[in-house]
């Protein structure tokens, strides 16, 4: 047996796989309004019903022309009139004139105007010198100069975006620029969060040295906020078997999801693993991750349930590491594997081989070098260390300690760009 195959001790990629392999994403669809279509998934993909730009444009304030004419420097044209962004030349308006540019004639064009019949370039504005209705070219002209055609960031008929893709604000721009004032998506997943632990105050209650504030709960839910689902704060609740039967049947009533917090691993005063086996079919493992081992999955009612670890840490890591790709999944996403970048260890990480660690590190750039140190400490009750990380610093389960200069997987959060 190898470092990393202890009896009882589940990979993470494992965990995950198992996951997967029992959820099935929601399957209604509701249409929004753009304006409130922000992280919400595509229930269909999205086919552009016209071309963009809809005609070819100009990219430059200038002149239209015909480059057959524009072939010689100092050459004179006729200016016959002017292309405005929404308000093109229209040639009906000129004597003598049809469809298309005569010989030696331009239109003066600004950024964005149709370009007139006949043109087949613009000459920027900074190369000519013009009189009141004629102009000279300092410059010759290249076919196709500064001419935006017709459907060159979007062509008619092309998939914009698919299916279980997540919108984001410049998805929104883009199906804007297409007219699409609403979109169908997969309605929002309803996850009810709780905390166990007789220890544990609310918010505004009386500091009690004898208790902890519960961090997990406040915690959970601002993280579930980027995931843009409906949540319901169940609350705490004691380790007693009545008042948990009673939450957790609470919760699964109304939740796809229950996320509970607390009482996974073996503690005396921890029913939570009785109540789940007599309510639901809930696997309690171990995972081979550091922190995080226990975690618990399993059907709740017609939903699903996520048994978390109580501390902190181990709370934000087994979110992040397999509550998130479960619950997007679920939401109907199709990808959702995080960014993970190679940065050079600035100092040594202490581990043994056996389980995955997510270390808490702060990523920065030297140089154009990404580079990793330790957020501080890496107990799994101190999130103030954590709370100073900008990345995971992912560490294979059978590695060793890391020697500062090795090269490390790191995972990013999601302070980088917004
Ligand atoms: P448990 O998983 O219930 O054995 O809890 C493990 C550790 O996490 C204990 O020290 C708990 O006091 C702590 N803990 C459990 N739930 C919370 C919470 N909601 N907020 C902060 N700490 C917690
Ligand atoms: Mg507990």
């Amino acid at each position: 047996m190898d470092c990393c195959s202890q009896p009882g001790l589940l990979s993470v990629h494992d965990a995950l796989l198992r996951m997967h392999q029992q959820l099935t994403p929601v399957q209604e669809a509701e249409w929004v309004e753009l304006a409130f279509a922000l992280d919400r998934v595509l229930a269909e993909s999205v086919l552009a019903s016209i071309n963009v730009p809809a005609g070819d444009n100009s990219a430059m304030d200038g002149y239209a022309l015909r480059t057959g004419d524009a072939q010689t420097e100092g050459a004179v044209f006729d200016v016959i009139g002017q292309s405005l962004a929404g308000h093109p030349f229209r040639f009906t308006e000129q004597e003598g004139v049809q469809s298309a540019l005569g010989k030696m004639q331009v239109v003066r064009i600004m950024t964005g105007a149709m370009i007139p019949g006949g043109a087949d370039a613009v000459v920027m504005q900074e190369n000519v010198t013009r009189t009141a209705q004629t102009l000279h070219l300092n410059k010759l002209v290249v076919q196709g100069e500064n001419i935006r055609r017709a459907g060159d960031d979007i062509k008619k008929g092309s998939e914009v975006l698919s299916k279980g893709h997540r919108i984001s604000a410049l998805d929104i721009g883009l199906l804007a620029s297409l007219g699409i004032a609403r979109i169908k998506v997969w309605r929002k997943l309803r996850i009810a969060v709780l905390s166990t632990g007789d220890e544990l105050l609310s918010l505004g209650s009386t500091h009690d040295e004898d208790k902890i504030y519960d961090s997990n709960r406040p915690l959970l839910c601002a993280l579930l906020q980027r995931l843009n689902v409906e949540i319901k704060d169940i609350g705490i609740i004691a380790d007693d078997l009545l008042g948990l039967r009673a939450a957790f049947m609470r919760a699964a009533q109304w939740a796809d999801v229950v996320i509970s917090t607390g009482g996974v691993s073996v503690g005396d005063a921890d029913y939570t693993k009785t109540i789940l086996e007599e309510l639901g079919q809930i696997d309690f493992w171990k995972v081979a991750m550091k922190p995080g081992k226990p975690f618990a999955f399993g059907r709740l009612g017609a939903g699903w349930f996520f048994g978390l670890p109580g501390n902190p840490v181990s709370t934000a890591v087994t979110y992040h590491q397999l509550v998130v790709p479960a619950v997007r999944y679920l939401a109907g996403e199709k990808s959702v594997e995080s960014v993970q970048l190679n940065a050079i260890a600035k100092q040594s990480f202490k581990k043994h081989p056996g389980r995955m660690d997510f270390q808490r590190g702060v990523l920065a750039s030297e140089q154009g070098v990404n580079t990793v140190v330790s957020a501080g400490s890496q107990s799994s009750g101190v999130l103030s260390s954590m709370a100073k990380a900008n990345c995971y610093i992912r560490l294979e389960a059978e590695r060793g300690t890391v020697l500062p200069g090795e090269t490390v997987t790191v995972i990013p959060f999601d302070s980088f760009i917004r």
